[in-house]
């Protein structure tokens, strides 16, 4: 550091909440930053949600500013559909190279949605967890940014198809776009990759994947959205049936020694918040949440305690051992009460998965001297000049997100100074 203060370039990898609260945080503060996001989107996990606790409001709520200050900011550069290979050197002076893949369409894409219309090809629909499809050229998200739309290079016949091209006025579709590389030299790092949802098909006692009516808590926030698969009504999937009674089943893969042995933190809050999702479509439907314990931490408790007065919500401690499916498609929901001894038989229209939060794989990234991670692969945040935010660190609510990315964008701006 040559003492002058003149602020260097900081690299933000993901593009979830943290790491859009983390660029902002740097550049604002007069640092160039880099925000690489592997989704043509940004948002993360955050833009798959119906509303956010504690207040209930939709994620576009406090998103939209963050994105409209990415989109204004001289000094943000975002890079989606991308991903670091490789990071090389240390703390002040990092070379780091990046694989941006073809999204197939430009920066002329005005999102009209002609080209969807005239797509014959199909997809399934990961954003909503393959519950439907989308055409081979899609729009990303509803409050999309960058706004353009993005083609699944595995679903499109390409060239010998070329229908979408024909139908666009705008020249914003290029079947012919190649993989690029960014060769970047920056200061410091901010890891804030985030968290996948527990592979539920692992919890082979509890039926995901065999039983349609066994979903997992982030299928719930895409069925319970207007942009889900079902415009926000909350069914079955089995065979469209309005709920009327349905089981929450916690810790699923968390708090276990045969999967996960961490909290994942947020699920309890996250099923107390599906359960008003429930009571606003199904005033009479009886809910049942099976739990550990419920970990509701400060504040959050009034929450708890709200959905508590619900008369319809019976609160049963105790881990499920079981789900079984029946010809009807209704679910049997099986656990000890540990309160009061007695084994639970819970018959329901459909059970949710409280899954937990792993930490997002980042082992294709070759990196000198690795990363420190924790006993559970969350990363410790504590290397100097490559930090982490967010659910990379641990699982954590949104606003513990944007706490914790402005502390690592103090910390990466004091590696950025020359
Ligand atoms: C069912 C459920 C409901 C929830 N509801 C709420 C709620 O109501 N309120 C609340 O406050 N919190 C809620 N949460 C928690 C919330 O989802 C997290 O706090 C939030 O998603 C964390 O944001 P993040 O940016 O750290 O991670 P993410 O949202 O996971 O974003 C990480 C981003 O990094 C990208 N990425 C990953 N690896 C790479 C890579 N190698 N290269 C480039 N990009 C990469 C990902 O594509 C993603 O865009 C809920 C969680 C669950 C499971």
């Amino acid at each position: 550091m040559s003492g002058n203060g003149k602020k260097g370039k900081i690299l933000v990898v993901g593009g979830g909440i943290s790491g859009i609260s983390a660029a902002i945080e740097a550049s604002e503060a007069g640092c160039e930053v880099v925000l690489v996001e592997k989704n043509p989107y940004l948002g993360g996990r955050v833009v798959q949600m119906n509303q956010y606790f504690p207040k209930l409001c939709p994620p576009s709520c406090g998103l939209e500013i963050n994105l409209r200050r990415i989109r204004t900011s001289p000094r943000i550069r975002c890079l989606t559909t991308a991903q670091v290979e490789k990071i090389t050197g240390g703390p002040g002076s990092y070379k780091v190279t990046v694989r941006q893949e073809p999204r197939y369409v430009n920066d002329l894409c005005t999102a009209c949605g002609d080209c969807v219309d005239a797509c014959p090809e199909e997809r399934p629909d990961e954003f909503n967890l393959d519950m439907g499809k989308t055409k081979a050229i899609y729009k990303t998200v509803e409050t999309a940014y960058p706004v353009w739309y993005a083609i699944d290079g595995d679903a499109c016949k390409g060239a010998e198809c070329g229908k979408c091209v024909e139908a666009c006025q705008y020249s914003a579709i290029d079947l012919d776009m190649k993989p690029g590389t960014h060769e970047l030299d920056v200061q410091a790092v901010i890891f804030a990759t985030g968290w996948s949802p527990y592979d539920a098909t692992k919890l082979e006692n509890i039926g995901f994947g065999k039983y349609k009516n066994v979903i997992t808590n982030l299928m719930m926030e895409r069925l319970a959205s207007d942009s889900g698969p079902t415009a926000g009504k909350i069914k079955r999937p089995s065979d469209d049936k309005d709920i009327e009674s349905i089981a929450f089943v916690q810790c699923a893969g968390s708090r276990d020694e045969n999967h996960m042995e961490q909290c994942s933190g947020v699920c309890c809050m996250g099923s107390l918040k599906q359960t008003r999702y429930v009571r606003e479509q199904y005033p009479d439907a009886q809910i049942y949440i099976f739990y550990i314990d419920v970990r509701t931490p400060g504040r959050l408790e009034d929450f708890y305690a709200e959905v508590q007065k619900d008369e319809k919500v019976t609160l049963i401690k105790g881990k499920v051992a079981k789900i079984t499916e029946d010809s009807s498609g209704d679910v049997e929901v099986e656990a000890e009460d540990t309160l009061s001894g007695n084994r639970v038989k819970q018959k329901v229209n459909l059970a949710v998965l409280a899954t937990g939060l792993v930490p997002a794989d980042l082992s294709s990234i070759e990196i000198d001297g690795g990363l420190q991670k924790d006993e559970y692969g969350f990363l410790t945040g504590e290397q100097p000049g490559l930090f982490s935010a967010g659910c990379a660190r641990r699982p954590v609510e949104v606003a513990a997100c944007v706490r914790d990315a402005a502390a690592a964008a103090l910390k990466a701006i004091q590696c950025s100074v020359e």
